[in-house]
């Protein structure tokens, strides 16, 4: 495991990498070189002495309500699932690149399949962040018709977690698409409220409610860019925080 250094501002926290993280921009499927940056990104955060639950995306393989868009023999439902073992791949690449790197992991699977994964367990997860295990969560809620943030927000909440960091392409969260607007903001801080009044991408809003309704703090941040999972750990102002009161 990485040598701990104690500079984390966080006790524990769950950490949510959508399915882009795991490729290279604009491609599908997976890219070892892009799932060894995670790693490398993890591992240092790690060293700071937090302990680290990673709840893994599927969007990079396949996502459920597009791949049922229009006509479509697969039941709508049947996809949501193809895109839970889509985060099973994604999750088992990431343990082992991990693992390359000298972390102890663990990971753990909302649906059973005993072959491949330990099934989720709450208790049995905080044990192993009590032993700074990194827990990778795949398979989302085990429940079809959510998303992998639902499933973020629902786990750093039974994990007990103090902030949800939410890793994005982007540096945070913007007035408006940065990718299309070169003249939109980047906030520094936002509550709940501005973010669902505006609509902002954030996190789907089923997740943004359940964050809401029991104060979980959001980071949301660029993980592209060195050393900001780190960063984001050690308290430095990277990104955007949503919180109950914003502070000016
Ligand atoms: N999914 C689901 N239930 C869950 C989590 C995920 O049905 O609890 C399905 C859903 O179809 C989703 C897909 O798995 O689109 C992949 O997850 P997601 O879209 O959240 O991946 P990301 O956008 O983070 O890469």
């Amino acid at each position: 495991m990485p040598e701990k250094t104690g500079n984390s501002v966080y006790k524990r926290v769950v950490l949510k990498i959508s399915g882009e993280g795991f490729v290279h921009p604009g491609r599908r499927g997976i890219a070892t070189d892009a799932v060894l940056h995670i790693a490398r990104q993890t591992y240092r955060a790690a060293e700071h002495g937090v302990k680290i639950a990673i709840v893994v995306g599927g969007g990079n393989i396949l996502r459920g309500a597009q791949f049922t868009a229009g006509d479509s023999c697969v039941h709508e439902a049947t996809a949501h699932y193809m895109g839970m073992v889509a985060t099973v791949m994604n999750g088992l690449a990431l343990q082992d690149a991990l693992e390359s790197l000298g972390c102890e992991t663990r990971l753990m699977t909302a649906i059973r399949m005993d072959g491949v994964a330990e099934p989720y367990i709450r208790r049995r997860a905080k044990r192993h962040l009590e032993k700074n295990r990194i827990v990778i969560l795949v398979a989302g809620t085990g429940s079809p018709f959510v998303t992998t943030d639902t499933a973020a927000a629902q786990r750093a909440l039974e994990l007990d977690a103090d902030v949800l960091l939410k890793a994005t392409r982007v540096d945070g969260v913007f007035s408006d698409d940065p990718e299309k607007n070169p003249n939109a903001v980047l906030y520094s801080e936002l509550s709940y409220d501005d973010v669902r009044r505006q609509n902002l991408r954030v996190m789907d809003l089923e997740a943004i409610t359940k964050c809401m309704e029991y104060d979980m703090p959001i980071l949301v941040f660029n993980f592209r860019k060195d050393g900001n999972i780190e960063r984001a750990v050690c308290g430095e102002r990277v990104g955007t925080l949503v919180r109950r009161t914003k502070q000016r």
